[in-house]
């Protein structure tokens, strides 16, 4: 008998003891699911020569189904521990909420709300009026919108303001946002036509004035985002654009992409003008995301001149992009911090995390791993070593932050193993490998991260 002919069938594994237990638990479909998951590793080993007896063990088997369905049953969407140290990463869920939002979601969640009532005047109200007035107090703005995402925002702004016109847009402004949001593609979809102007790494005011027609709809910047253009530059800055705005009577509308309330500048987060800045220099529509720099819930924040944001709120693409509640209460939670500096860097988790300092986080990463260490059996060795993080989010993309980073030992695992194993994890952790050493950096650990991180490592020295 080959090795591939020992392998049981389904229906026999099925009426194994061990199995019959777990159908009295799951879903009969769902055991077999299992069942064919293992049998085909157990194939993939046969045909390397990797298939030992001993895999064939009914009992060894039925507990690799067990673990199989387990795997199977668990909620697919799961916390995990960043030890990247990118702060604002998109793949794994970019800001943390404030600790303050949590009260907000539990009342809005799981209670009646007014979101669409007016108390005052006992009849129907809008959902977006619960943060308008706090949008316009904290930025300077006359009128406020939010949406589902920064995406929607930028769409229903061009569909809504400059549809079958022309859009005139810098070359070097074209960006492609992870995820397959490109400017251009929006643009076709919002119904406006694309009018490029100047050269990829430098455009002038004149160049917009040249290319202004009796069909020119609205003057678009946009935050450049993910990447830098440097050496040779030149763009225009938001509040020329908007003089000439002014007197060609065009709207002028910027995409900022991750959009700040506060001036990080203080603690080397430099570049960014915040959205007051473009507000101050009377571009018309000012769009942002509510999840990145702002340490938000996912949405899209639209600020700007009430003349501007009325056919917004009008446009019927408004219902299909709206907001929902919890994302408001979070939202609202998250800028209500805002109407204090102080409170707003202490407590809004990703602005804590980027402006820590060097010294925190040595401070930090030192305490981390005594802790650690006195859990953990001698076969872990924890390292603390200088590095430097990211702020992810499509914003600075050149910047690097000074920071403590954890390289991480466990036995004779390689750095592959490692990674490969804390992934696996049900409360997976991860890292990166940099230089043949695992690495967890220690800006983007939170508090909460630290026992899980002494089970796994524990579990994974065995
Ligand atoms: C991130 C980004 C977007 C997309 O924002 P989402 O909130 O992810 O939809 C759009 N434009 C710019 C410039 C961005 O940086």
């Amino acid at each position: 008998m080959t090795s591939l002919q020992r392998i049981p069938k389904v229906d026999k594994i099925l009426v194994w003891e061990g199995i019959q237990l777990l159908l009295s638990r799951h879903p009969r479909p769902a055991v077999i699911e299992a069942i064919r998951g293992v049998l085909d590793e157990l194939r993939t080993a046969a045909r390397t020569g990797l298939l030992q007896d001993a895999d064939l063990a009914p009992a060894v088997l039925a507990g690799r189904v067990a673990t199989e369905v387990e795997r199977l049953a668990a909620a697919s969407l799961r916390r995990v521990v960043n030890g990247t140290g990118v702060v604002i990463h998109t793949n794994l869920g970019r800001s943390l909420l404030a600790d303050s939002v949590h009260a907000a979601l539990d009342e809005i969640g799981f209670g009646y709300s007014n979101l669409e009532y007016d108390l005052e005047k006992g009849e129907r109200g809008s959902r977006y009026s619960h943060v308008e007035r706090l949008l316009c107090e904290l930025t300077g703005a006359e009128a406020a919108l939010v949406v589902n995402n920064n995406a929607a925002a930028v769409l229903l702004a061009l569909s809504a303001l400059a549809a079958g016109r022309e859009v005139i847009v810098s070359r070097g402004e074209l960006v492609e946002i992870g995820g397959s949001f490109r400017i251009p593609d929006v643009m076709r979809q919002g119904g406006a036509l694309l009018r490029e102007v100047g050269t990829t790494n430098r455009t002038h005011l004149r160049d917009y004035r040249g290319a202004v027609t009796g069909e020119t709809g609205l003057l678009l910047k946009v935050h450049s985002s993910n990447f830098a253009v440097v050496g040779f530059t030149a763009e225009v800055a938001a509040g020329d654009l908007v003089v000439l705005g002014r007197e060609l009577g065009l709207p002028v509308m910027a995409d900022i992409g991750s959009g700040c309330l506060v001036d990080l500048g203080r603690y080397g987060i430099c570049g960014e003008p915040t959205v007051q800045e473009f507000v101050a220099a009377g571009v018309d529509v000012v769009t942002f995301s509510g999840d990145k720099l702002l340490g938000g819930p996912q949405a899209g924040i639209i600020v700007g001149r009430s003349s501007c944001i009325a056919p917004l709120k009008s446009h019927p693409l408004l219902r299909a992009l709206r907001i929902d509640k919890l994302t408001l209460a979070a939202l609202e939670g998250t800028l209500r911090l805002y109407r204090d500096e102080r409170q707003a860097l202490a407590e809004i988790p990703t602005l804590r995390m980027l402006t820590a300092s060097a010294d925190e986080l040595k401070t930090r990463g030192r305490r981390i791993v005594r802790r650690l260490c006195r859990e953990l059996p001698a076969s872990v060795t924890l390292t603390p070593l200088a590095g430097v993080s990211q702020v992810g989010g499509g914003a600075y993309p050149l910047l690097e932050l000074v920071t403590t980073l954890i390289a991480v030992e466990v036995g004779q695992l390689s750095p592959q193993e490692l990674e490969l194993q804390l992934r696996r994890l049900t409360v997976p952790v991860l890292g990166r490998i940099h230089k043949g050493r695992f690495l967890l950096d220690v800006r983007t650990i939170q508090e909460r991260d630290l026992p899980l991180l002494a089970t796994a490592l524990a579990e994974l020295a065995g």
